[in-house]
Order: C-alpha cells, then structure tokens, then sequence
C-alpha cells in the first residue's frame, strides 16, 4: 500500500481533474493519477522513474511511455517545469514560479528562493541577444 493512499480507498482525483481541465489537458485516467501524484501533496521535484515507482506502488498500472508523455503534456501546459542537472537526469519540478536549486550528494533538489540570491556582474551579451532566465546549481558535498 502506497503510503500516500488511504487503505482501502481510491484517491480524490477531483482537484486534479480541475487542474487538468485549467490547464486545456484531457483528464485520461492516467493523467489524473500522476496528477495526483505530483500536484496533491505539496511541491515536489521528481524524474520519470520516481513517479514510474510511486504510481507502480498506488497498484495502478501505467505504461513507462504513458508517464513520460503526460509528464512532458505538464511541463507543455506549464504545470510543471523540467529542470536538467549536469545532463544526466530530467527532473520535473511542480514549483513553477523562477527558482534555484541545490543538489545534494544523494542528487536530490532543494529549492532557493529566486530573492535570496543577487547575482553580482554578468558578462556583456553578443550582440541581440538578451537574457531570457539565469538558472543558478549549488552543489552540497557533506562536511
Ligand atoms: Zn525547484
């Protein structure tokens, strides 16, 4: 049993039903449990393959392939945001608003708060090009 699940009762889908239909996506059965998932228990960073699991565990079946397109319909309709760190793993991350992050040595993300850093001087920009987003990594190591 999924500990996210109550024994013996499916879960509420009714806001995540509300979150697809805002957000212009089709309410499949499938999408509405990695909605669930991902949107009904606070921000959350995670990859395909923890969702993979933590739906394998609801005891809800769902293709590898079914996650991955509703995961990247999400991040399409800006439910979620992707976040690649150092181009190994594709992480998808419920807080949309702009943020920093730290990664721990297990590789897990902590978010910072986009007013807690100032970033001091940025170098000049070619020609035309302005700055779309300034992403920052912090990477922990333990003591
Ligand atoms: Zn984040």
């Amino acid at each position: 049993m999924h500990p996210l699940q109550s024994a013996g009762r499916a879960p509420d889908l009714t806001a995540a039903h509300h979150l697809l239909r805002h957000a212009g996506l089709r309410p499949t059965r499938p999408r509405l449990r990695l909605a669930w998932l991902l949107f009904c228990q606070g921000p959350r960073h995670v990859s395909a393959e923890m969702l993979a699991s933590e739906v394998a565990a609801t005891g809800f079946a769902v293709a590898q392939g079914t996650i991955y397109n509703a995961l990247n319909a999400f991040a399409r309709a800006g439910l979620v945001r992707e976040v690649v760190i150092d181009g190994e793993r594709t992480w998808f991350d419920t807080h949309v608003a702009p943020h920093h992050h730290m990664v721990d040595a297990a590789g897990h993300l902590h978010d910072i708060p986009a007013d807690v850093v100032s970033l001091g001087n940025l170098p000049p920009l070619p020609a035309g090009q302005e700055i779309a987003s300034v992403e920052l990594v912090v990477r922990l190591r333990p003591k």
